[in-house]
């Protein structure tokens, strides 16, 4: 364990006065020698007595941070593709399309790839795009590159000194800053007189209409805060800032919160309490995370009473988060009644069983049971055992 048991003050009201409402644990693989073992980090989600927000109240160090986002180098893959039927970029530009005009500086805080900014350079012309992030993913001519640490937006002010923002675009970046009212008032620092800020966050609001929140990652350890509309609201007024359009939409199993926010004449120092907070949708996300477990530990059973040896597809933190709840599979993976399967992890070492290579399965006629819940990466390996002979159990379905 990496952690202490401190907790951090409210992002909102800076009280510290918590409701736990539940536990991620989360961690990843220290694979340094042949057997691997596990660096777990517990984050506690809590949810404000006072004012009602909900984020996770473990403490971030350095480690967390270099665990979280540097463990791997791909970009998280947000939104299950195929089963989009509008581009979730373009739905990003439609939002903001009234105020996007020819001579703009509009810059993005958290670009990523640049998606969102090189659908607005194919419209508009002789504007200033920005983008600002820790990595230069954007990698275009056409956009000015700024590489700095959103967790401290003070450090690149000099640069918008003569160049004032119009539109500011943040979307899914606010739910993983440690401090959203201070980043918000970083940004209104920059803007121009009239200038706007774009936010979208995932949508927190109780009893989405999606139907499978647990195989999102809306809950994660990445996501220290967890809002609602009025959630936004209570911290726009606390940045000096006031809603002026407000969206909520779901792309595929993605519950999307759009808020165009304004510079507001009078700030509001009152903290008052948030209604609806997300509280419930936390919970309902535990609750359906430990059915999926139960779920997969009762095939697993079953399929071992029939004297079946049992296939194990994808050694992460699904797999080891369901032996840590059901520790009498341990018993089953020592004694190889069930086998392990990952294509990064082969050749390591678990329990004293030696990982295989999930490209075995290819030519195999094995059943064989898909343990991620995560829909994006269960989408990914049924894409690439599409045409194995293997037959591939998703036990979440
Ligand atoms: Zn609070």
């Amino acid at each position: 364990m990496l952690q202490s048991n401190e907790v951090v003050n409210c992002a909102i009201c800076q009280k510290c006065d918590w409701n736990i409402l539940a536990t991620l644990k989360s961690g990843i693989w220290d694979t340094n020698s042949i057997d691997i073992s596990r660096i777990n980090i517990n984050f506690h989600i809590g949810n404000c007595r006072n004012c009602n927000h909900v984020q996770i109240i473990t403490p971030y160090t350095i480690d967390t941070f270099k665990i979280l986002y540097f463990s791997n180098n791909a970009e998280p893959d947000m939104w299950c593709e195929s089963s989009l039927e509008n581009s979730p970029y373009a739905q990003m530009y439609e939002f903001i399309n009234e105020y996007v005009r020819d001579g703009l500086h509009i810059a993005d805080f958290g670009a990523g790839s640049g998606v969102t900014l090189k659908l607005i350079n194919e419209r508009v012309n002789n504007s200033t795009l920005t983008s600002i992030d820790f990595h230069d993913y954007t990698q275009s001519d056409s956009i000015n590159h700024i590489k700095a640490d959103l967790n401290n937006l003070s450090d690149i002010s000099s640069y918008f000194k003569n160049n004032p923002i119009q539109i500011a675009i943040s979307t899914h970046v606010l739910e993983h800053i440690v401090n959203p009212i201070e980043y918000l008032n970083n940004i209104t620092k920059y803007l121009d007189v009239g200038g706007l800020i774009f936010i979208e966050v995932p949508d927190c609001k109780p009893k989405l209409s999606v139907q499978n929140i647990a195989s999102t990652n809306i809950v994660h350890g990445q996501h220290i805060h967890y809002y609602t509309l009025d959630s936004l609201d209570v911290i726009a007024h606390l940045a000096g800032l006031k809603i002026i359009k407000s969206n909520q939409l779901v792309s595929g199993n993605i519950p999307r919160l759009q808020v165009l926010l304004k510079k507001y004449t009078t700030r509001h120092d009152i903290i008052r309490k948030i209604n609806p907070c997300a509280d419930i949708l936390v919970i309902d996300r535990f609750t359906q995370y430990t059915e999926h477990q139960k779920n997969l530990y009762n095939l697993i059973i079953s399929s071992l009473k029939d004297n079946k040896v049992v296939n194990l597809w994808g050694v992460g933190g699904d797999f080891y988060n369901l032996i840590t709840s059901y520790s009498d599979l341990i018993q089953y993976i020592e004694s190889k009644k069930i086998l392990l399967y990952d294509y990064s992890l082969a050749n390591h070492r678990f329990l004293g069983q030696k990982i295989l290579s999930s490209t075995v399965l290819k030519d195999s006629e094995l059943e064989v049971i898909l343990t991620p819940i995560y829909d994006p990466t269960r989408e990914r390996m049924k894409k690439i055992s599409r045409n194995w002979s293997s037959i591939i159990i998703d036990p979440y379905e």
